[in-house]
């Protein structure tokens, strides 16, 4: 159940080349048999094979470049398949390891916010989705279980039965029913792809296709299953993938994945970013916003998670504060000012500050997202959201919409084929924004990403003079301006060194951050959230 932090220097040496995996499916005895096909390569001589794979599955055989190991060449103690080589691997040599498996796999009780399969059904026929962001692809597969076991290609190719249909990542390559009749095999070809990200659906789906123009002149297949018996609705959601795209494309730069597709598959959990499949649960439900958040946060992804990697999981936050940050900033984008507001007044409730958003060290996927397990929880969505809002507040729309593109493209000047997926941290994060803005802003970073409690404007008020005082927790200066309203005229008051006085017209009536611009203690909602 442990996906990436600190991994053997050995499992760190390889590097998954290619993945051919074909897996069977049998809802009725919940049961998986799996037959993977791993080219792995590696930077250091390798004796044996540390590969990932649940303990719930069976190792039936493997083989090594064709040749069948000796029962006893393998073992799977907890979760980690150890294979000794016939003969070791070279420094830079490569090995095929060809692994038949079957079991039960581990079932997710509340996903997605744990993982493992949901087997679920609709209208008489199976309907099974796969999470593994927190747990790891090792619930369905031997894989490398880190970010860093991204893989260049994978084809995978789903058994199921011939009554509903089995989507993967990336492109379908075909289908065939040579297996007989009753069956059928859907194969599903995609390119670097972050191991987690690997999802299987199955379930007796309609499909609404189309094709999106790109503003950068190319085009993008559009592809949304949905069950049976939900077209309308599904329409609707249909109808939404192209203003999205058109502000994602706008906003952030190309749809990373073109040349594969723009894919949503309805799931029986909530949902997930699956690359080129984003698994959707929300039932089309609209809110206020007149748009669908899920679908929104989730196609975020595609960019902030998909395209632009974390390598650590220390530093989820920015796969889910830009994840999260989307959703008003799409609604500023519609509807202006005021809607953005009020969808940053509404995630403001939820920021905690129990533990600081990055902790400086590698971590495993779990250990950040949850926050029984000393990580900051859910504040790498919300807090994480308004952390980007407060900085981009700080130095304005070009300088962080620049570096946000080049955190995500690796590049000024993204276009269709000049870019691949990247791996991106925290510290390249404030590199680029510090760069942009032309000044180190460390002081900012440090308070926000690795205190956890916020920093706190103090208002003195005395004869007819204001004073504002930010306190930090260590006491370190903090000199983030802030606006203030006096008598309705508001006014930008810089803060060097953290604070700043003014003289005040008698009886002035002064608001402070009248456009609430600014992550900063709130005893309002510390109070709300105790209730
Ligand atoms: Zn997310």
């Amino acid at each position: 159940m442990r996906s990436g932090g600190e991994i053997e220097p050995e499992r760190a040496a390889l590097r998954m080349e290619h993945v051919d995996l074909f897996v069977q499916i049998d809802p009725e005895k919940r049961f998986i048999r799996g037959i993977a096909q791993l080219t792995l390569s590696t930077r250091i001589e390798q004796k044996r094979l540390l590969i990932d794979l649940d303990k719930n599955y069976e190792v039936s055989e493997i083989s090594i470049d064709g040749t069948v190991l000796k029962a006893g060449s393998w073992r799977n103690p907890d979760g980690q398949l150890v294979i000794d080589l016939p003969k070791p691997v070279a420094v830079g040599g490569k090995v095929v390891a060809h692994i038949t498996y079957a079991g039960r796999p581990h079932e997710a009780v509340n996903a997605p916010w744990d993982d493992g399969i949901v087997w679920s059904s609709w209208q008489g026929k199976p309907w099974i989705a796969t999470t593994a962001q927190g747990y790891g692809c090792d619930l369905f597969w031997p894989c490398l279980d880190f970010p860093a076991g991204e893989i260049p290609t994978i084809r995978v190719s789903i058994l199921a039965s011939s009554d509903v249909m089995a989507i993967a990542n990336g492109k379908l390559v075909g289908i065939s029913n040579t297996r007989g009749p009753g069956s059928a095999v859907w194969t599903w070809e995609a390119k670097n792809i972050n191991p987690y990200l690997v999802a299987i659906n199955i379930g007796p789906y309609r499909e609404i296709k189309g094709t999106y123009d790109s503003q950068y002149g190319n085009k993008v297949p559009l592809h949304l299953w949905h069950l049976t018996g939900k077209e309308k609705q599904a329409a609707g959601l249909f109808a939404e993938f192209a203003p999205t795209l058109d502000f994602f494309e706008s906003v952030i730069g190309p749809f990373p994945f073109a040349d594969e597709k723009l894919g949503v598959v309805e799931t029986p959990h909530l949902g997930m970013e699956h690359q080129t499949v984003n698994a959707y649960g929300n039932d089309y439900r609209k809110d206020e916003t007149g748009f669908d958040w899920l679908f929104q946060h989730e196609l975020a992804h595609e960019w902030f998670g998909n395209q632009m990697t974390a390598a650590n999981w220390d530093d989820f936050w920015l796969h889910e504060g830009y994840g999260q940050y989307m959703q008003p900033l799409y609604g500023q984008w519609r509807e202006g000012e005021a809607r953005y507001a009020a969808m940053m007044a509404h995630q403001r409730k939820f920021v905690l500050n129990g533990k600081p958003l990055v902790s400086g060290k590698v971590r495993a996927s779990e250990d950040v997202y949850q926050a029984e397990r000393g990580g900051p929880g859910q504040d790498i969505y919300y807090k994480g959201a308004w952390v980007l809002h407060t900085l981009r507040y700080l130095i304005g729309d070009k300088p962080f919409f620049d570096a946000t593109r080049r955190l995500v493209y690796g590049r000024p000047d993204p276009k269709p084929g000049n870019f691949k997926p990247r791996f991106t941290s925290t510290a390249e994060f404030e590199t680029l924004m510090n760069a942009a803005a032309g000044r180190d802003l460390s002081w900012f970073f440090d308070a926000y990403l690795r205190e956890a409690a916020l920093p706190e404007l103090i208002e003195t008020r005395t004869d007819g003079k204001l004073t504002l005082s930010w306190r930090t927790p260590k006491g370190v200066p903090f000199p983030l301006p802030i606006e203030i309203a006096v008598n309705g005229e508001t006014r930008r008051l810089a803060m060097a060194g953290g604070s700043e006085t003014i003289s005040l017209p008698s009886g002035a009536h002064v608001v402070i951050d009248p456009m609430a611009r600014i992550l900063r203690r709130s005893a309002a909602i510390e109070a709300m959230q105790k209730k």
